[in-house]
């Protein structure tokens, strides 16, 4: 089966309303320092199709239960550099759009502007992945990812073109990306919602950390020291945490932006995901 329960390793912390997921591709080449999709893919930047997906989709769509939405994707974006050639997300779309499927998007690409007209005509909520409107860091972090300008900028095309927006600043990371949280969160002014998590390290994301960040992750990897240990994650100390998380939360909301926290055992309103957004 291709379209799967969401189930995010069965996470103590996780508080995402019940949904289905799709992977359009297995692997991402966006190359994220910070991924945690390389614990359990193997050779996870290098992006592969699935045997005869559409084919398959097709039939299981057949059975879906239109009630229910489909994430894409949360095991790898769905707009990889080889999506412009290949479309296949595209092609999903129409799917999508033929079974009046809801759908809940989330991509650290500005591809989707391309489907944009599918997208306004389908039941769902459209958001990206900026961890930072800094240039320079974003791209140490995300070296093959589109900017978060060009990110930010089709979103806000997505708006004009009626769609519900939202984003996520997904992970913030101490004495890094966190100083710039202000200036992302006014560039992000316009989403209906915002997502946000602390960085959540595993054995190989911390490994990447430190060989691309040693200077960053000699202060900060002490802290992770301290903190806890959740479901095979490092997280930052409890009380350090939840002060990042209260300070996001009073920012957003005082611009009028609904907020929402992942794996954190902190509260959301009115959900974790932005899936409220997707249209019934
Ligand atoms: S976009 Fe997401 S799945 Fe892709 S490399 Fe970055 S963190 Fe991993």
């Amino acid at each position: 089966m291709y379209i799967r329960p969401f189930d995010p390793w069965k996470a103590k912390l996780c508080t995402c309303p019940f949904k289905y997921t799709l992977n359009v591709y297995t692997g991402c080449d966006h190359g994220c320092v910070y991924c945690y999709i390389t614990s359990y893919i193997p050779n996870a930047f290098r992006v592969r199709t699935k045997e005869r997906l559409l084919e398959k989709l097709e039939r299981e769509l057949r059975k879906f239960n239109r009630r229910y939405i489909i994430a894409l994707s949360y095991s790898s974006d769905p707009y990889p550099t080889v999506e412009r050639e290949l479309g296949i997300t595209r092609r999903v779309l129409e799917l999508f759009k033929s079974y009046d499927v809801r759908c809940l998007l989330l991509t650290k690409s500005d591809i989707f502007k391309r489907d944009i007209d599918i997208l306004s005509e389908l039941r769902c909520a459209v958001g990206v992945t900026v961890t930072t409107v800094n240039e320079r860091k974003a791209k140490l972090l995300e070296p093959n990812a589109p900017s978060p300008r060009a990110r930010i900028k089709a979103l806000k095309n997505a708006k004009k073109a009626g769609i519900p927006v939202y984003a996520r600043i997904d992970p913030i990371i101490p004495l890094y990306t966190w100083e710039d949280f202000e200036k992302t969160l006014d560039a992000l002014s316009f989403v209906s919602h915002i997502t946000v998590s602390t960085l959540k390290l595993r054995p190989d994301s911390k490994r990447r950390m430190f060989a691309k960040f040693p200077k960053l992750m000699e202060k900060l990897w002490p802290l992770y020291e301290r903190g806890e240990r959740i479901g095979g994650y490092y997280y930052l100390p409890r009380e350090l945490r939840l002060e990042i998380l209260r300070e996001a939360e009073r920012k957003i909301v005082e611009r009028g932006i609904t907020f929402g926290s992942c794996r954190e055992g902190y509260r959301s309103f009115p959900s974790c995901d932005g899936s409220h957004l997707v249209p019934h």
